[in-house]
């Protein structure tokens, strides 16, 4: 039995040593990347039980993320392993103003991007309290989004939750208008949607963080926190039971913003573990921003997502 399960593709990420043009670094750093992967080790971290599904190629960085997700404690046990397609990679760039790092993206053809409808279980879902579900699985192929939409719709029928992050990767996509429209479906699929505020604003339509927090409680969500950046979050849940609330948590400081990717993974990883464990929707807010806050001060993805006793140290 799994607290949350994710279905994602892993990528190994070749972070460049020295500021400047990607070409003209010489040295590279190995991590891992990944949204769906970075909230599996956040949520794994502080100790849940997480079940990861996933494709990997039969190649060295295929062995390189399985191996790095299973020290995790991560179960990969729905890990297949892909003879005739590659793991995907990317390259990223150091920063160090605190602007977005250049990225570059390695991913056409991968053996993540080949998964589909073939690949429901409903028995390992349903094994699941939770799961955690991102715009970018969906944008890989057809069969990915046809994938991963059954499992949300599979995971509501069980009576399970499943939370959302739209992540857009316009790069994913054919046309602007297929993203919106796609992506925002599969967020009215979510109980818990996790938007950042221009995501919200692309989607919806609207422009102020509680018209965007609305328009899904108006299509069923149970809750909606708007992520704000530096500014922190906003969040707005619809009740289920207890008085709704609504309301803004501030960002924690942060010294220096040393590369800002991973700071929406981080939150997430924050908000759901709170909820599942039965805290209220300002402390799982808050937990969020803490986690965010520290995302933004590490150079890789996953660096700064906490151990149990550093959350639990930090009182959140
Ligand atoms: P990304 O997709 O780049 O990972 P995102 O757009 O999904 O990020 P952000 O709003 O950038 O999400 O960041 C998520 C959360 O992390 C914010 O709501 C905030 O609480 C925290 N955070 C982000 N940037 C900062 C910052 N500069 N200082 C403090 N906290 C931050």
């Amino acid at each position: 039995a799994f607290d949350a399960v994710l279905l994602g593709e892993a990528m190994m990420m070749l972070m460049a040593d020295r500021p400047g043009p990607l070409e003209l670094a010489d040295a590279f750093l190995k991590r891992t990347a990944g949204a769906e992967t970075n909230v599996a080790i956040g949520l794994a971290r502080l100790g849940l039980r997480v079940g990861w599904s996933s494709r990997l190629g039969e190649d060295s960085m295929g062995r390189y993320l399985l191996a790095a997700m299973q020290r995790e404690g991560i179960d990969c046990s729905r890990v297949a392993r892909d003879p005739s397609r590659p793991t995907g990679f990317l390259f990223k760039g150091r920063v160090d103003d605190g602007s977005d790092p250049p990225v570059e993206y390695h991913r056409k053809g991968s053996a993540a991007s080949a998964m589909g409808p073939q690949d429901l279980d409903p028995g390992w879902l349903a094994s699941a309290r939770h799961l955690h579900a991102t715009g970018v699985f969906a944008a890989l192929s057809p069969s990915t989004l046809a994938l991963q939409e059954q499992c949300m719709k599979a995971m509501r029928d069980a009576g399970r939750t499943v939370s959302f992050d739209p992540n857009l990767r316009p790069s994913l996509w054919p046309s602007e208008e297929r993203m919106r429209s796609t992506i925002d479906g599969l967020a009215r699929l979510a109980h818990w949607v996790l938007p950042g505020l221009e995501e919200g604003r692309f989607l919806t339509g609207r422009e102020r963080p509680e018209d965007v927090a609305d328009y899904y409680l108006e299509r069923g969500a149970r809750a909606v926190v708007v992520k704000l950046g530096s500014k922190g979050a906003y969040f707005h849940g619809a009740g289920q039971g207890t008085a709704s609330c609504a309301g803004h948590v501030p960002a924690f400081p942060v010294p220096a913003v040393v590369d800002t990717v991973g700071a929406g993974d981080g939150f997430a990883v924050g908000v759901i573990s709170a909820l599942l464990e039965g805290r209220d929707l300002q402390a799982a807010a808050r937990r969020g921003a803490w986690i965010g806050a520290r995302a933004v001060q590490v150079r890789g993805d996953t660096e700064g997502l906490p151990s149990r006793a550093e959350l639990d140290s930090a009182g959140l």
